[in-house]
């Protein structure tokens, strides 16, 4: 646990808080500032900054908290769809540091999570960025 983090002391218990789901690893809360109806977040109980720290065997065990998560949240709220999102570093939208998933139900037409505008696909361009990431992935 990190003394500052604010959803270490959640995911503890120390902070109480709705909570949807519990297990030794992982406390599911709703999220105080909600995108739509029933927005909640997954909080592993151990402190990882982001995805580029996070335990391999928490990450192969969160994707499937996710789908059973949205799956009784679906039935439970009688949403239309469902958004599984995640940010890391402030310049992918992270605000609190310790590692979290977005379970957003969605409504018809709520507009809730947008996209930003597409952009176009070079080829070339791709084939330069195929190639790095392979370059890296087979460095390691
Ligand atoms: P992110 O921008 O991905 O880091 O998301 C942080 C989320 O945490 C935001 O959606 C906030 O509304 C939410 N949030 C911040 N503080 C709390 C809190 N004390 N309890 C529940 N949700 C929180
Ligand atoms: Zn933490």
């Amino acid at each position: 646990m990190k003394e500052d983090c604010i959803f270490c002391k959640i995911a503890n218990g120390i902070i109480p808080s709705y909570t949807l789901y519990e297990d030794d690893d992982f406390r599911v809360i709703f999220d105080l500032g909600p995108v739509s109806k029933g927005h909640a977040l997954i909080l592993p109980k151990e402190h990882y900054a982001n995805i580029y720290e996070l335990d391999e065997e928490i990450a192969s065990k969160v994707f499937v908290l996710a789908k059973k998560m949205a799956t009784a949240m679906t039935e439970a709220f009688g949403c239309d769809g469902f958004n599984i999102l995640q940010n890391n570093n402030e310049a992918g939208g992270q605000t609190v540091f310790h590692f979290h998933m977005h379970l957003v139900p969605r409504y018809e037409g709520d507009g809730a999570i947008k996209f930003g505008k597409a952009g176009e696909a070079v080829e070339e361009k791709l084939k330069e960025l195929e190639e790095k990431v392979k370059e890296v992935l087979n460095s390691k």
